[in-house]
């Protein structure tokens, strides 16, 4: 089954003249295929669109995707982001000895993929009810929404791997260290390299930490001070000094140059043969 999803950040309602809705074959014969919402942005019905692409193609902001839906997987929904937003289909389970990569497009749930599974945020499991616009009516309901607590999920994946997971991320058996995708926001910090570093080494690695990255050279300098490059270095010495059991990397790559590429990636295969590793 194919079908139309909405790239929320990309559709810009005030700068078009909603082509989306205006070319819709289905629209234009009387159904309400696509529809506005409060923000203005369209709301594509999952049951009525048909897949065509017509609107794809007149996007002038390229905010329309065609996709397939996995028919068997449709049952098995770990998180819907909103209306017309994409769907995780359960999630990777990192493992010791494996660096477990996460691949895909901006867009897609890649960040809410590692928030979910380090416990930051809960998964809705696609909120069946609380959306109430099932593309398969006869999905197992769930009856907890977005609000569901954690008895509520671990019910629902009664059985799987994920519940196991998830019930040791509760427990607090399984901690994590995460390397975060905006690295900006280290800047807030007040004070020098060695004083954010030493904040966090829980592992008595920084210093040949700081050696391995190149990072000795401004270690005294004021993180606010520093470069793109500089930044995500530390932001990875950072999230590689804590002791954890669970190590997630949200893009590790930008600012970085192929030497520093392959460095970084040398020292997170070390890391994951005694700790659970994922990249995304
Ligand atoms: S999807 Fe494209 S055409 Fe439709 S409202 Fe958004 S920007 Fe405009
Ligand atoms: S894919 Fe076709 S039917 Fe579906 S919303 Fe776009 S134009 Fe309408």
């Amino acid at each position: 089954m194919r079908v139309a999803v909405l790239d929320r950040d990309s559709c810009q309602p005030r700068r078009c003249v909603k082509e989306c809705q205006k070319f819709c074959p289905k629209v234009r014969s009387g159904d309400e295929t696509i529809i506005f919402g409060e923000d203005k942005k369209p709301i594509i019905s999952e049951v009525l669109c048909i897949g065509c692409g017509i609107c794809v193609k007149k996007c002038p902001f390229d905010a329309i995707k065609i996709i397939n839906l996995p028919e068997k997987l449709k049952s098995q929904e770990t998180h819907r982001y909103g209306k017309n937003g994409f769907i995780l289909f359960g999630l990777p389970i990192p493992r010791v000895g494996e660096v477990t990569g996460i691949l895909g497009p901006n867009g897609i749930g890649k960040t809410t993929a590692i928030k979910i599974l380090t416990g930051e945020l809960k998964p809705n499991l696609g909120a069946q009810k609380s959306f109430g616009f099932l593309a398969d009516q006869k999905a197992k309901p769930f009856e907890g929404g977005e609000g569901a607590d954690w008895k509520e999920i671990l019910r629902y994946l009664s059985g799987s791997e994920l519940q196991k997971y998830f019930k040791r991320v509760i427990d607090g058996k399984i901690r994590s260290s995460y390397k975060l995708q905006d690295i900006d926001s280290l800047q807030k910090f007040k004070g020098t390299v060695s004083d954010f570093l030493e904040e966090t080494d829980e592992r008595g690695e920084i210093k040949k930490l700081t050696e391995r990255l190149g990072l000795e050279e401004v270690s005294e300098r004021n993180i606010s001070d520093l470069s793109g490059g500089e930044l995500q270095r530390v932001a990875i010495a950072s999230c590689l000094s804590r002791e954890r059991e669970f190590y997630f990397f949200d893009e590790i790559t930008p600012y970085l140059d192929i030497y520093q590429r392959v460095r970084v990636a040398k020292i997170i295969k070390e890391l994951s043969k005694e700790k659970s590793v994922m990249v995304v």
